[in-house]
């Protein structure tokens, strides 16, 4: 019961090859055998005189790992591939070698397990490298599971003897453990090897804190038990009087799990049993079912807690039944019920499909666990290492809300989902007209959360197309992927069609035209020369301005004319930097460049501010607090500073546009008040929109005049102060991190 510690790394049994032969013969009667042996031999023979920082010859580590594998009865090329795994990043072992000896399944196993020590890094970082390599692994796990289960295997053995590497490795280790391997065993739905991991993890990255809750759970084990002993006996009697066979399994749950809900929930460790679980397992679906009225009956259940994931499984596949019911004296006690199968798929998660196959079968491509690691992997192409690194992150959260279509189907988000990953869930083009949507009933707009039993009904219009900042609202890599590639699409269909302007004047001016250019063998020289697809591809990496415009237009150029005409032609498109909103700005180091407000947020003179380098179109300027401003950090080279000219223009006091959002109680003469509050301050309504819900409440979208923040500031302070008003927020700044 007690739960397994770091001390325990000490006095691990040492695995022998026989032990791994006795353990498979369980499970695959017909075991090749003299495979697995000559494996064994061979990794013997050339991890010979290696020794691990454990002291202990380094063959243990490969034994152990294939141990694991066993464990988990997979085949014999997983378990053969587990104890080869080290041989080609540590040994002077060749892929070649290992085809020979073992064939071509086992060696593209063992490759794709080891780091691409060859791989040429176009990044200068480590984190990058790594990043990739993490990537690639995948890859190979999609096309080949095992490749995971062996890397779970292997990252679990180098955790159990983490106690031997300095601190500062200890921690970097478990760190990445943490966020990254013992998620993915989840999502896999291997729990055996998910809740070992976390365990190990907290006691190296928080040691105090778990000898604290070690020492709470020693001091109370002597009530735990005899309570353990007496809900065991009344759980035992009404399975029995009812005729449910089954077996009743009480426990202390995982530390790292007390430790997330003390955290979560801020409950007293006094109460341990808070910690305490029943788990009970029978035949058949029914008997849960069966089980779980007697258990109600027999104590209240906590309203609320009981969560039926037989009728609706998790994404991992993970069936159970889990109710919280009042138990003797007042203790509330979780119970789980499931099935023999619903509990090996909750112990080994997607590594039970190989127990019961044939040798060499994979698991079955439609499987959902397999259908995440596919989706995560689409869905992060194109992405930088660390875009790549944090989709994942957030994508190895568990899903944890379960919402619900009007038709009743089922759809789970992570925490923190939005009605705008709704629609994406439902179809890329309901997502990209979204304008709202209905959760149970009542109508929401796009950034509302949904939380569990959602039932929600998606709004769209044609009119509608995604934005910059819907980056910032949904929480599923799904959907950013999907606004995303929309985006990109839209920004080269505009590069294009400034491209095509740009060579069109430019060959009139040579006496032809783009329409007659086009198809023509010059320019297809020049798209072959230039490696582009077509001619769009061109076109648009002018628009872009990635390539002088001349690239295309001097081969149209008859003999012997001169090239005065080829001056700097992207300046000649840049309009006069002094458009009308926009302010003296200036840029560090750099007086030419053309700099523009950003629609989004549109600062304000005096506000801090921050400028981007665009593709082609300049340098746009952000308020520091715009919530796209996070986003288009992804790419901080791109980042460039500005600053506002220190003397304003004198002739003429100028205005930015400013959108101020409200919602108020709809009584007669507020609107009078809101437009008198903004002409008092010196202001100007440009427009407005109106809209009342059927609670009366009224919301009014409006562009004003402003001159600056000062100016801003009073004009909101004096909106929040009428009578009525329930909020007012200046549009692109909710949200903005402080
Ligand atoms: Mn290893």
């Amino acid at each position: 019961m007690q739960a397994q510690g770091v001390a325990t790394a000490q006095v691990e049994v040492k695995v022998r090859i026989e032990d791994i032969l006795n353990r498979m013969e369980r499970y695959r009667p017909e075991l090749d055998e003299d495979l697995l042996r000559h494996a064994y031999v061979f990794a013997a023979n050339r991890h010979q005189g290696q020794i691990r920082r454990s002291g202990e010859p380094y063959l243990t580590h490969p034994l152990t790992v294939a141990w694991i594998l066993a464990d988990m009865e997979l085949d014999e090329e997983t378990v053969a591939a587990g104890l080869l795994h080290d041989l080609l990043e540590d040994t002077e072992t060749t892929a070649e070698e290992i085809e020979v000896e073992f064939g071509p399944e086992i060696e593209r196993l063992v490759t794709a397990l080891t780091k691409m020590a060859d791989f040429e890094s176009s990044y200068s970082s480590r984190e990058a490298t790594e990043a990739e390599n993490f990537r690639r692994l995948l890859l190979a796990s999609v096309d080949d599971l095992r490749v995971i289960l062996i890397k779970l295997a292997d990252r679990l053995h180098n955790m159990r003897t983490l106690v031997f590497l300095r601190r500062d490795r200890q921690i970097a280790i478990a760190r990445e453990t943490l966020d990254i391997f013992a998620p993915i065993a989840n999502r896999l739905g291997i729990g055996s090897i998910k809740v070992e991991m976390e365990d190990l993890c907290f006691r190296y990255l928080h040691p105090k804190e778990a000898e604290k809750l070690d020492h709470e759970i020693e001091d109370r084990k002597e009530a735990a038990d005899r309570w353990f002993a007496e809900i065991h006996g009344v759980l035992g009697g009404l399975l029995e009087e009812n005729g449910i066979e089954g077996s009743i399994h009480g426990r202390i749950k995982h530390l790292y799990s007390i430790f997330e809900k003390l955290k979560r929930q801020g409950v007293d460790v006094a109460n341990v049993f808070d910690f305490l679980a029943f788990r009970i397992i029978v035949s058949t679906v029914a008997d849960c079912y069966a089980a779980l009225g007697l258990i109600h009956q027999q104590w209240p259940p906590v309203p609320g807690r009981l969560k039926d994931h037989i009728a609706i499984p998790k994404p991992n596949a993970y069936q159970s039944l889990h109710t919280t019911v009042i138990g003797p004296e007042g203790h509330p006690f979780e119970i789980q019920i499931r099935t023999d199968e619903m509990n090996k798929i909750a112990e080994y998660g997607i590594a039970a499909h190989w127990s019961y196959k044939e040798r060499g079968s994979h698991a079955p491509a439609e499987d959902s666990r397999v259908a995440w690691l596919r989706a995560l992997l689409d869905n992060s192409e194109g992405s930088s290492p660390r875009e790549f690194i944090d989709s994942l992150k957030v994508d190895l959260y568990p899903d944890e809300v379960y919402s619900f279509t009007p038709r009743g189907d089922v759809f789970s988000f992570p925490n923190g989902a939005t009605v705008l990953d709704f629609a994406y869930r439902v179809h890329t083009q309901v997502g990209h007209t979204c304008v709202g949507g209905r959760i149970n009933g009542r109508w929401v707009p796009l950034k509302t959360e949904i939380v569990n039993g959602d039932i929600v009904e998606i709004t769209t219009s044609k009119k509608q197309r995604p934005h910059h900042d819907w980056l910032s609202i949904v929480g599923t890599n799904r959907a950013r992927s999907k606004i995303r590639a929309w985006l990109k699409r839209e920004e080269k269909a505009r590069a294009v069609e400034v491209g095509r302007k740009l060579v069109d004047r430019e060959l009139r001016k040579l006496g032809t035209s783009l329409r007659s250019a086009s198809g023509s063998d010059e320019l297809a020289g020049v798209i072959r020369a230039g490696g582009y697809p077509n001619e769009d591809d061109l076109i648009a990496a002018i628009g872009f301005g990635k390539i002088p415009v001349a690239t295309l237009t001097t081969v149209f150029r008859k003999d012997g004319e001169a090239p005065a005409e080829e001056e700097d032609l992207t300046r000649k498109k840049k309009p006069a930097p002094a458009s009308k909103n926009d302010h003296a700005l200036e840029v560090s180091g750099d007086a030419d460049f053309l700099v523009y407000m950003a629609k989004c947020c549109k600062p304000l003179p005096g506000e801090e501010i921050v400028g981007f380098v665009t593709r082609g179109k300049g340098v746009a300027v952000h308020s520091r607090s715009c919530p796209n401003v996070r986003n288009l950090l992804y790419h901080p080279e791109r980042e460039i500073e500005v600053q506002w000219a220190p003397t304003a223009p004198a002739t003429r006091a100028p205005t930015s546009q400013v959108d101020v959002d409200m919602s108020f109680n709809d009584s007669s003469g507020i609107l009078a008040s809101i437009s008198q509050a903004i002409s008092t301050e010196g202001s100007d309504i440009l427009s407005c929109r109106l809209r009342t819900d059927p609670n009366d409440t009224g919301f009014a979208a409006m562009t004003i005049v402003v001159r600056d923040k000062a100016q801003l500031t009073r004009i909101l302070s004096r909106l929040q102060d009428l009578k009525g008003m329930l909020r007012v927020e200046r549009r692109g700044q909710t949200g903005a991190s402080p």
